[in-house]
């Protein structure tokens, strides 16, 4: 659910007539055209007033890594003075990437570490600010280990010295309270697919006054800021998402942090030599994250997969060999322990007795591995 969520079957019902019916280019000036443009506006409005912000704040773009890049390439390349943007060391590969991307452009990246829990160090950020700081990019929650980044602080921090704020709200957006004016956030990205929305339909906020440049470059959709024919049943899929979440959100949060600390509790009764990733209090109602010791978490995934339950890892298969997730070494956890984590990340149509299942199923396949670790002597 924090890769990517199920698409609500009330989201793909709305979705349906605008691939077969309304199919019109909303460019377009005839009625059918002009039916899917409506459709657009529409959808665009409870984005909008989703986080407090104005429909013509709002860009539909591709997915969340491209609002990403959209955002932060976006403002760097509109800003001809200043050079310099700051990031954490934990944000998503879509911040890092295109941070590194920059890099390679003359831009200077500040990358502020992380404490135990995964916050970022707010004295570290506040030393890296300079005449030359452009743009504060850091993420709402973690997609890993969920720890929630004192977003308003941070807010607070960029307007008093004039730097654009950036907000990567991909695993919140839909899943907690967001109101751009209380944050002060300039921009901010999303993405629908982690709201049971479709996969493919992203957002961008862009507070009025923001400047930043197109990344695609044609006709003249959203505001010339995102040029193509706008996916149009993605769009009106996402809209629905969001007012099903405006609806279920905090009862659905309610269920999901009881479900969360059930089996975080069940976890570090029955296992021994086992951590929690992630801030205790401060994370996302639906994210769980454990280190396990002596066991590679690859090894539990696929033990897991087996029952038919999904479960991620942080660690990313290059060339071979297993790297150890990147944000679980940066909240100080050995390389071991970073590769021994295992994400669960509950959701919408998760039940009680999957939990349950899940934990019983956890407990067993961790003693099986454990006696056969080449990692225990
Ligand atoms: N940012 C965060 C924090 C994410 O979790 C993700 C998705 O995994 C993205 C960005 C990228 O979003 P998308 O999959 O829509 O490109």
């Amino acid at each position: 659910n924090a890769a990517t969520t199920k698409t609500d079957p009330e989201v793909v019902r709305k979705m349906i007539p605008y691939f077969s019916d309304i199919y019109g280019n909303p460019s377009s000036l005839h009625g059918i055209g002009q039916k899917a443009k409506e459709a657009i506006e529409h959808s665009r409005a409870i984005a909008a007033e989703f986080i407090n912000a104005s429909p013509d704040e709002i860009i539909f773009t591709g997915s969340g890594t491209e609002s990403d890049n959209l955002a932060i390439k976006g403002a760097a390349y509109a800003n001809n003075l200043k050079k310099h943007i700051i990031t954490s060391a934990i944000e998503h590969h879509a911040v890092l990437e295109s941070c590194h991307n920059l890099e390679k452009s003359g831009f200077k990246i500040s990358y502020i570490p992380v404490d135990n829990n995964g916050r970022i160090k707010i004295k570290e950020l506040k030393k890296a600010i300079s005449k030359n700081t452009l743009l504060i990019s850091v993420m709402h929650a973690n997609n890993e280990i969920g720890t929630i980044q004192p977003v308003k602080e941070i807010g607070k921090i960029a307007r008093e010295n004039n730097i654009c704020f950036h907000m990567d709200a991909v695993q919140t957006f839909g899943h907690l309270n967001i109101d751009v004016e209380e944050i002060g956030v300039d921009l901010l990205s999303a993405s629908a697919h982690k709201l049971y929305g479709p996969k493919g339909v992203g957002l961008l906020y862009k507070r009025k006054g923001v400047k930043i440049n197109p990344l695609i470059n044609g006709g003249s959709q959203e505001g010339s800021l995102r040029a193509s024919t706008e996916n149009v049943p993605g769009i009106v899929g996402f809209a629905k998402a969001i007012e099903l979440s405006k609806n279920l959100m905090e009862n659905e949060n309610a269920v999901q942090a009881h479900l969360r600390d059930k089996f975080i509790q069940g976890v570090l009764e029955n296992i021994e030599n086992v951590f929690l990733n992630g801030h205790p209090v401060n994370r996302l109602p639906n994210n769980i994250n454990f280190s396990f010791d002596f066991i590679e978490g690859e090894a539990i995934l696929i033990g897991l997969d087996i029952e038919g339950i999904a479960v991620s890892t942080g660690s990313a298969c290059s060339s071979g060999s297993m790297e150890p997730s990147y944000v679980i070494k940066a909240t100080g956890r050995s390389s071991v322990l970073a590769r021994g984590s295992v994400r669960f990340s509950l959701g919408r149509f998760n039940t009680e007795d999957e939990i349950d299942f899940t934990l019983e199923t956890l407990i067993n396949l961790v003693k099986r591995l454990r006696k056969i670790s080449p990692l225990i002597s």
